[in-house]
């Protein structure tokens, strides 16, 4: 399903995969992780509380099943399908449980995209083709990064070649090298 949504997305985009042909959209993390936390407490009450599952009605994962899907389902489905195309994985960044989970858990990954600022010219190129957030929020010393789905878009971009995802700790960008920007 991650991978659908990001085929889509990509569908939407430039010949350099930098930016959408129809303009795209970066949900700030503030806004889209609260929505995500919000969905998995509501899914979670209503399971220990009624027994019932929620995420079984509009379960995007269905589309490989489709005899099951309910009516709503299909709503559901076609308005995060649609939507892929103006924002990188809706379905991952504003619902899934999983993707939660794995947002928490990259924070003790031993892979992470990393900069060597000694090399970076803070030319931006990496924040503005990163399809969601996560690289404007490392370049700006941000306590919160949002979830990297290691797509590579910014080590393709770096004119400098200053970008790896490699294993160790991600070094914080030098005090005032993007302030400017900001
Ligand atoms: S790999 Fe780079 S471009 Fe892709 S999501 Fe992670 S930080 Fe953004
Ligand atoms: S694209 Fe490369 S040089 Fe430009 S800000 Fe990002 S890391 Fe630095």
């Amino acid at each position: 399903m991650g991978t659908l949504q990001d085929l889509i997305f990509r569908i939407n985009r430039n010949a350099k995969d930098t930016k959408g042909i129809v303009r795209q959209h970066k949900i700030p993390f503030a806004i889209s992780n609260t929505i995500r936390v919000a969905f998995f407490i509501v899914f979670t009450l209503v399971a220990f509380l009624w027994a019932t599952d929620i995420v079984e009605y509009i379960d995007p994962f269905k589309i490989y099943k489709p005899a099951v899907v309910a009516c709503g389902g299909w709503i559901f489905i076609a308005a995060i399908l649609v939507g892929s195309l103006f924002i990188y994985r809706p379905w991952c960044h504003l619902f899934c449980p999983f993707g939660l989970v794995g947002w928490l858990v990259e924070k003790i990954s031993l892979y992470k995209i990393k900069v060597n600022y000694d090399t970076c010219i803070a030319c931006e190129s990496c924040a503005n083709a990163c399809p969601s957030s996560v690289m404007e929020a490392i370049l700006k010393r941000d306590k919160v990064i949002p979830d990297c789905f290691a797509c590579a878009n910014c080590i393709d971009v770096c004119p400098t070649k200053s970008i790896t995802f490699r294993v160790g700790k991600r070094d914080k960008p030098p005090e005032g090298k993007f302030a400017a920007k900001k």
